[in-house]
């Protein structure tokens, strides 16, 4: 996906693997086991150091649970863990976003937001919950955008990365 977009991607597993990236996508997983492998290399810091530092973010599914208040605090929200429940855990629904438009998305034992603070920006909900924010660059989503072909999502990482460039290069 991000390759469609015209990004040259890696995996980051060491704050080595930060070195040098413009930006960032923290994907789907379970969050949990993410925390464990962030705490174990030391990666805390210098992500939060990064995003912070206004570097493009996008977030996914359990990206949006590490970017809120309880894990790397980067998002002033409040992410639910596996807020549909059990019996619905994972759905597809139609969805609108604030700025793209519809949109299909794919939800697998999904976050919904709880709460958030005034500079988040709703860009989407489902029955009620947020499962789409934006805060300045960074933007978080429940769903799995990877899932279904539909590149606009990480295409807007790319645009705010090449704006982010521009930006710093001034
Ligand atoms: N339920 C997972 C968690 O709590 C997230 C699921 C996903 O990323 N698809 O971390």
């Amino acid at each position: 996906m991000l390759a469609a977009a015209g990004a040259e991607a890696r995996i980051v597993r060491t704050p080595k693997d930060l070195e040098g990236l413009d930006g960032l996508v923290i994907p789907g997983g379970e969050s949990t086991t993410m925390t464990l492998g962030i705490e174990r290399e030391g990666l805390a810091e210098p992500l939060r150091g990064l995003m912070r530092s206004g570097t493009p973010v996008l977030g996914t599914c359990a990206g949006m649970i590490m970017l809120d208040r309880e894990h790397l605090d980067v998002l002033d929200i409040r992410a639910r863990r596996n807020a549909f429940g059990r019996q619905v855990s994972s759905f597809e629904a139609d969805i609108a976003v604030k700025g793209a438009g519809a949109m299909r998305a794919v939800f697998i034992r999904a976050p919904w937001v709880e709460e958030a603070g005034e500079d988040v920006e709703v860009l989407a909900e489902v029955h009620g919950h947020p499962v789409a924010v934006r805060q300045g660059n960074v933007l978080a989503v429940a769903f799995h955008p990877e899932l279904t072909g539909d590149g606009r999502l990480h295409k807007w990482l790319v645009d705010r990365i090449r704006e982010h460039q521009a930006k710093e290069a001034a």
